[in-house]
């Protein structure tokens, strides 16, 4: 049975009601749901890929909803009462950073930028500032504060972890929610359908970008990613 059928994932139950499967699909959307296409191996690159990050983040005292991977593409989680905020973290401009503002896209940013969309298809997930979040009723003060720190603290972790391996962590979305003791832990996932990762040396873009722009077959980079990381499909390594 499937609970929730979602743009790139779905959630399957268990017989234990606070555990879920997370399953990757190889579908990939850009613009909305505008665009759609199956790329064939995206479902499993990605749950290798969002496994071994969660491994990494774990290890590094950052609380994730990983338990760990039944299969290629199915990942075991804890339920969490999803925050409806992305929170994105950057540290290249790229995208609507660029669009929004003007800035020249590849350009390195002083420090990490932490912005938060909110989650609502029908609006277009708007970036929202901290008087909107409470307006809105999203979160508290403390959930926020907490949210945005721990996004940074994700950052310096993956950063390096990609620059070992030639690799820029231009940005990346994060969600976040409550387990059932009330815990905030992060969710959903980690991968090249969710983060921005160019080759350092050329540039190259090893993401959602070549599909979202047409530049050419995007499970290239994905591949690559993978390979560079010493990620190996089907298993969790760290
Ligand atoms: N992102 C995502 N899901 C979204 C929107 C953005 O995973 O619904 C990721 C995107 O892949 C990129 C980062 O968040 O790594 C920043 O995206 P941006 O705001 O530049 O939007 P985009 O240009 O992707 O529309």
């Amino acid at each position: 049975m499937i609970e929730y059928e979602g743009k790139a994932k779905q959630i399957i139950p268990t017989a234990e009601p606070d555990v879920a499967i997370q399953r990757f699909k190889d579908s990939a959307t850009a613009f909305n749901g505008q665009k759609k296409a199956e790329l064939e191996g995206k479902g499993e690159i990605n749950a290798a890929m969002s496994a071994a990050a969660f491994l990494k983040l774990e290890s590094a005292g950052i609380s994730t909803h990983f338990m760990g991977l039944e299969n290629a593409r199915d990942m075991r989680i804890k339920r969490l009462k999803i925050v409806p905020l992305e929170v994105v973290v950057r540290n290249v401009v790229a995208g609507s950073l660029s669009k929004r503002l003007g800035l020249e896209e590849g350009v390195t940013l002083k420090f990490p930028i932490v912005e938060t969309y909110f989650k609502r298809d029908d609006l277009g997930d708007p970036l929202v500032c901290d008087s909107h979040v409470f307006v809105l009723g999203i979160c508290s003060e403390e959930t926020l504060a907490e949210l945005k720190t721990r996004a940074l603290q994700v950052n310096s972790v993956l950063g390096p972890w990609f620059n070992e391996a030639g690799l820029t962590l231009v940005d990346f979305k994060l969600e976040f929610g409550f387990d059932e003791s009330g815990e905030l832990l992060l969710g959903d996932e980690v991968s090249p359908d969710t983060c921005r990762i160019w080759e350092t040396e050329s540039g190259r873009r090893l993401d959602k970008d070549v599909f979202r722009r047409d530049l050419g077959d995007p499970m290239v980079g994905y591949r690559e990613v993978v390979d560079r990381l010493g990620i190996t499909i089907g298993g969790e390594h760290a």
